[in-house]
């Protein structure tokens, strides 16, 4: 193993370990569930949107490491964004975990440095939707869907 994906290793396991945002949301705005039935990854996104930008986003759920990791790395990565900041990332992180973009190339910014320790789920497809999971369902709680997303 090399130094870079050990490092990675530590930031799933960091996040792992004790999520960040993980907290069931009182007043928020929008919410959304989603569950991955290939893996039983469970996650439920909330959102507390004002004037076009995410104040706060938390999610509750249970999972395989890779799902919490990705959960807890996302709403870290959204907090503070405005919408289209948010749909920027969501792109970019499918593109990367899909392996259509290099992950090396998004590193100008600060929250793609940590996502990118996700990258190596591009090697196990059954895992991409694992990591994507949270990322999916972030975008229908944006949308306030009340259809619970599922991966399949
Ligand atoms: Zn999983």
């Amino acid at each position: 193993m090399n130094e870079l994906s050990e490092l990675y290793q530590e930031v799933i396991l960091d996040h792992t370990r004790a999520p960040r945002n993980f907290f069931e949301m009182g007043d928020a705005t929008g919410s959304a569930a989603g569950h991955n039935p290939l893996c039983g990854d469970r996650v439920t996104v909330y959102l507390h949107l004002e004037n076009g930008r995410v104040k706060n986003v938390s999610f509750q759920g249970s999972g395989c490491a890779i799902s919490t990791a990705s959960a807890s790395l996302m709403t870290e990565a959204v907090k503070g964004k405005t919408l289209d900041e948010a749909n920027r990332l969501f792109n970019a992180f499918h593109d990367m975990v899909t392996g259509q973009a290099d992950p090396l190339l998004e590193s100008g910014e600060p929250e793609f440095e940590k996502l990118a320790a996700l990258a190596g789920v591009r090697e196990f497809p059954m895992r991409v939707k694992c990591a994507t999971l949270a990322w999916h369902t972030l975008k229908a709680a944006l949308e306030d869907k009340s259809e619970p997303v599922s991966t399949e």
